[in-house]
């Protein structure tokens, strides 16, 4: 035996303990993350896809390792809160599309657009900075980024149908979008967010059911719609349309507190 630490790992499993370097350390299993998607596509209907949120650091288990293993198994289209987040994940190399949940603010512009990134807009003001800055006329450096240009410079509008949190009021949606017409804006989707999927089917339903009075007509023109948080995905509220959103199910919790 030449050395002590020889001697010790000879009698210790030391991998885990190697990696993170300190005694505590969680550990993930991607495998059960491939089986928590494929049982929440299940759920939904052929066509929607899943729209992976990786806010908060994927809640705790590593925003970077969880969106690659994500994006090894097919999914295609991601959100987190803030624009750094993002910044982090293209750092890391992933180019799929990504959506940034916080009410969308002027100056987060040039990260978005050096990073094409797509912001979720919920007013006026931002989407009147936003036609400014994306003009093709428009001279600024931003311009010059190498993502292609379809995908580049989209939008989500958020509508609020009782979240409160915010979003246009669902009688404005059409005035929204034909100021993105005119404006020559791509809109990639129109959302909304659940206020109590989990422990209000009415108010839910009441919630999807103003959505789609306003947005189902858009549907036609390629413009996709999402509703469904990981509550709304398992209960059924959203889930035919083109996208589902979910976090927490993702991660194999439950979107509601349990006593026992
Ligand atoms: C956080 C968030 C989600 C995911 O919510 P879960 O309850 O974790 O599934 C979906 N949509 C929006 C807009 C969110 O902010």
């Amino acid at each position: 035996m030449d050395t002590w630490k020889e001697f010790v790992s000879e009698r210790l499993e030391l991998t885990e303990y190697q990696l993170a370097r300190r005694r505590t350390y969680l550990k993930i299993d991607l495998d059960i993350l491939t089986e928590n998607v494929s049982i929440l596509k299940s759920l939904c209907s052929q066509n929607t896809d899943i729209l992976a949120v990786l806010k908060g650091n994927a809640y705790g288990h590593g925003s970077i390792e969880v969106g690659k293993h994500l994006r090894d198994i097919g999914v295609r289209h991601f959100a987190v809160a803030s624009p750094w987040e993002a910044i982090e994940l293209r750092k890391a190399g992933i180019e799929s599309f990504i959506q940034i949940f916080g009410n969308a603010c002027e100056e987060e512009i040039p990260d978005l657009l050096e990073y094409d990134l797509v912001p979720t807009v919920g007013s006026v003001e931002f989407l009147e900075e936003w036609a400014l800055y994306t003009q093709d006329s428009c001279p600024n450096y931003l311009l010059q980024s190498t993502y292609p240009d379809e995908t580049r410079r989209q939008i989500v509008i958020k509508v609020d149908t009782g979240m409160s949190r915010n979003g246009f009021q669902p009688e404005m949606l059409d005035d929204v979008v034909n100021y993105c017409d005119e404006k020559g804006i791509k809109i990639h989707s129109i959302m909304t967010h659940f206020a109590a999927a989990w422990d209000n089917p009415q108010f839910t339903s009441l919630q999807l059911e103003t959505f789609l009075n306003v947005a189902a007509k858009y549907r036609s023109r390629g413009i996709k719609l999402h509703a469904a948080n990981s509550a709304g995905t398992l209960l059924g509220y959203g889930t035919e349309l083109d996208f589902v959103r979910p976090g927490i199910a993702m991660y194999g919790l439950p979107p509601g507190v349990y006593l026992i």
